[in-house]
């Protein structure tokens, strides 16, 4: 049905442009290089006859289909980010293309001898058989997310070829900056215009989520005193031993390394002190809003109780939300999971509905108006060296888009 030569050379050429975006510009797109591939987007939606072509200031990029029935479809959207992460570097991404994968390790880069091993990687072993994308061990893949980003050209370039699959309008949108949280921040959902849609933004085959983290960010600024060592008795306040205090009163095993499913955690990733001064850098995470709540509320707690005990105002939290868990947003149209779960078991796939331990562009939307749950494009092993995808799962991603679009038709 779709033909796998032109998706695999859609995706390398989409994965060939670097497209790193950057936490520490202010501009949208972080990155000039991701016009590259946003205008490239552009240039090839409209030669593919989608209507309403549009690329904004800040480099999204939004199309429609439109509907070949006379009846009311709902509208419905799919969206992908053409951004990579700056975790790991997106540049000169050389894809190696393992066809008839045996099950064996597959020799990424033999100078530097670095494996991608079903040993380590077990998912691996159930694409058997399959043909494999891999990096060439120096890069990361870009999958995440021009995986997603291939599987909606490719359905609706299907979908144009087949005017006998019948659809409601579908819009398509394309972001810049997704890795570096900012994704959703200037995607228009007026202009967009769709009841509701799909990030194809998850990983392997048959994911299918509209849960995620509610998410803050916490700064513990904690004031010391500094005198002479050989002077300071009754005098020094080392702000190091007051972090220590601070970071073990938080509960130990509610950490990402001790938690899992829907168990929430406080992640300390950074600790930068002296005498002086300490900064404590956490992050929040808890599906649950009672959970979450409770946890920032704890943190602000320890902090009075140790200014207490100092007689002191040495302690401060200052606590920002980051976004928030979307399954209260989905929830009152449920209609929208069930509808890509019937896709996926028409499709003969095991839909594999989970909570996200993460965030997606998906909850921003959903709180901007625009319900998005998100549905596999296929990869694994984001953000790295060891990043691949089977083409047999972006195949099942763009029969999925495909399936749900006929679905949202029929009711
Ligand atoms: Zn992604």
């Amino acid at each position: 049905m779709i033909d796998k030569e032109t998706l695999i050379n859609r995706f390398i050429s989409y994965v060939t442009i670097d497209t790193e975006s950057d936490p520490n510009s202010d501009t949208t797109p972080s990155t000039e290089k991701q016009w590259d591939l946003a205008r490239k987007l552009k240039n090839e939606l409209e030669l593919m006859g989608m209507t309403e072509v549009t690329i904004d200031e800040n480099a999204y990029v939004m199309a429609t289909l439109p509907s070949n029935v006379p009846h009311e479809v709902p509208v419905i959207g799919f969206i992908s980010h053409f951004d990579t992460t700056p975790d790991f570097t997106g540049a000169n991404v050389q894809p190696q293309i393992i066809r008839d994968y045996d099950g064996q390790d597959i020799v990424l880069n033999a100078d530097k001898n670095i494996i991608l091993s079903p040993e380590y990687f077990e998912d691996l072993k159930q694409y058997k058989g399959q043909t494999i994308i891999t990096t060439d061990g120096t890069t990361l893949l870009g999958a995440d997310d021009k995986a997603g980003i291939t599987e909606i050209m490719e359905a609706m370039q299907y979908l144009i070829a087949h005017p006998e699959i019948k659809h409601g309008k579908i819009r398509v949108g394309f972001t810049p900056d997704e890795e570096i949280g900012r994704g959703a921040h200037k995607f228009d959902v007026e202009k967009f215009g769709a009841q509701w849609a799909y990030t194809m933004d998850g990983s392997q085959i048959g994911e299918l989520e509209y849960e995620n983290f509610n998410a803050a960010g916490a700064i513990v600024s904690i004031e010391g005193k500094i005198v002479h060592p050989g002077y300071a008795k009754g005098k020094m306040v080392n702000s190091m031993y007051i972090a220590t205090d601070y970071i073990n009163s938080l509960p130990r095993l509610e950490t990402p390394e001790h938690t899992s499913d829907r168990e929430g955690f406080f992640h300390l990733y950074r600790l930068d002190g002296g005498v002086d001064n300490t900064k404590l850098e956490y992050i929040i995470r808890d599906h649950d809003k009672g959970h979450f709540e409770a946890r920032k509320a704890m943190m602000v707690q320890l902090a009075d109780e140790l200014n207490e005990q100092f007689e002191k105002e040495l302690v401060t939290v200052e606590i920002k939300d980051q976004y928030f868990n979307m399954r209260e947003k989905v929830e009152p149209v449920m209609h929208i999971v069930d509808i890509a779960e019937e896709a996926m078991k028409e499709l003969g796939i095991t839909p594999l509905i989970k909570p996200i331990r993460g965030g997606t562009d998906g909850s921003q939307l959903s709180f901007m108006g625009l319900p998005c749950p998100n549905i596999f494009a296929g990869g694994h092993n984001f953000h790295g060296r060891y990043e691949y995808v089977p083409v047999e799962s972006m195949m099942k991603a763009v029969e999925v888009i495909v399936k749900i679009a006929e679905i949202t038709a029929r009711q």
